[in-house]
């Protein structure tokens, strides 16, 4: 019972020294920046698809999929931003499991924490440099932040994480729209005081210094269903339910009221299917509801080569997750031109 320290990790300036961002794929991620923080601030009105595999378990199996991804998001501009889903690093609900190419480059390898914050960079670089695609990823662990921080268009904070205060205040110190989920028990105030949290200036510690943020008046909701006390799965994407997070938003003292609606996790019961009706519902209420047009100003979907999940254990299939269960390309690009059609 004791921590045994293995290796120091590199600084922030090292690991960038050896996998830099060009000067030209910064310039691109900084205008995606802006283009997704006006969305998010409603001075954009397209609609924002955050589209990928649950884990980016593998470079070429995601390169691929950005590569194809790009093309789409390409014809379908004037009307949607295509944010690629690059997760690197998975919550576990017990804490077993595979965590991310973070932790894991190669899942069926041991975890080897300096080769995965290198396949992590790699992956996104690659990804802004040959696609101009920056990407959303997930701030598990927040001091991860220093190390792509030059990287991130969109930072996501998990269902299991919102309720921390150290992801809070993190979050406030971030330049760029951060969703943060509801908590798996899906109580809205629990996410609507974690984005009060984040969008106002904290004094902390944090990556080994005593800091000072400025607040993150990007931070916003992802929705993203819930499991009751019994264990049953509640959705959290019906027009009822957006009705409330509006009312809710706007007693309180928070900006930019804005909801991104997660088609997977506990709002499709992991039924991957189910994320094309639960955006064409989106689409539908959007278009019902001037005020939730104005509030949902996009989805997460979750997405891969393959349809479906595997075992890690018999992963053999290329492009299929390996975590989540996702829909595969052929809907994905179907999905993608009928929500741009109907946006
Ligand atoms: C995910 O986005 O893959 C994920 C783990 O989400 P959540 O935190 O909502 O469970
Ligand atoms: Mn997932």
């Amino acid at each position: 019972m004791s921590f045994n320290f293995l290796k120091k990790m590199p600084t922030p300036e090292e690991i960038k020294e050896e996998l830099p961002l060009s000067a030209e794929a910064r310039e691109v991620k900084k205008k995606r920046d802006r283009e997704i923080a006006d969305i998010i601030t409603g001075a954009d009105d397209r609609f924002l698809a955050i589209i990928g595999p649950c884990s980016a378990d593998n470079e070429d199996a995601v390169l691929e999929y950005i590569e194809r991804l790009s093309r789409v998001a390409d014809k379908i501009k004037d009307a949607v931003l295509v944010v690629p889903r690059i997760y690197t690093n998975k919550p576990r609900t017990t804490g077993e499991g595979y965590k991310g190419i973070a932790s894991q480059p190669d899942p069926m390898e041991k975890p080897d924490m300096i080769a995965g914050l290198k396949a992590m960079r790699h992956m996104h670089i690659r990804a802004i440099s040959e696609f101009g695609m920056s990407a959303a990823d997930e701030m598990l662990y927040p001091e991860n932040w220093v190390y792509v921080n030059d990287l991130l268009s969109y930072v996501a904070i998990g269902a299991r994480s919102v309720e921390d205060q150290h992801h809070r205040l993190t979050v406030s110190g971030f330049d760029v729209a951060s969703g943060m989920k509801n908590p798996t028990s899906g109580d809205f105030s629990v996410m609507l005081n974690s984005v009060y949290a984040a969008q106002h200036p904290h004094h902390f510690t944090f990556a080994g210094y005593e800091v000072e943020t400025s607040g993150n008046l990007l931070a916003h909701t992802i929705l993203r269903g819930a499991v009751s006390k019994h264990g049953n799965t509640t959705q959290n994407y019906h027009y009822e339910d957006l009705i409330r997070l509006l009312s809710m938003y706007n007693d309180m003292d928070i900006v930019n009221p804005a909801a991104i609606i997660d088609a997977n996790h506990s709002n499709s019961g992991k039924q991957f299917k189910q994320q094309i009706r639960i955006v064409h519902e989106v689409m539908h209420n959007r278009h019902f509801s001037s005020d939730i047009h104005s509030l949902v100003k996009g989805v997460m979907i979750e997405s891969y080569l393959v349809e479906g999940n595997q075992k890690i254990s018999d992963h053999t299939t290329y492009g299929q997750s390996i975590t989540d269960a996702c829909l595969g390309w052929e809907d994905t690009e179907r999905l993608l031109y009928e929500m741009a059609e109907q946006a």
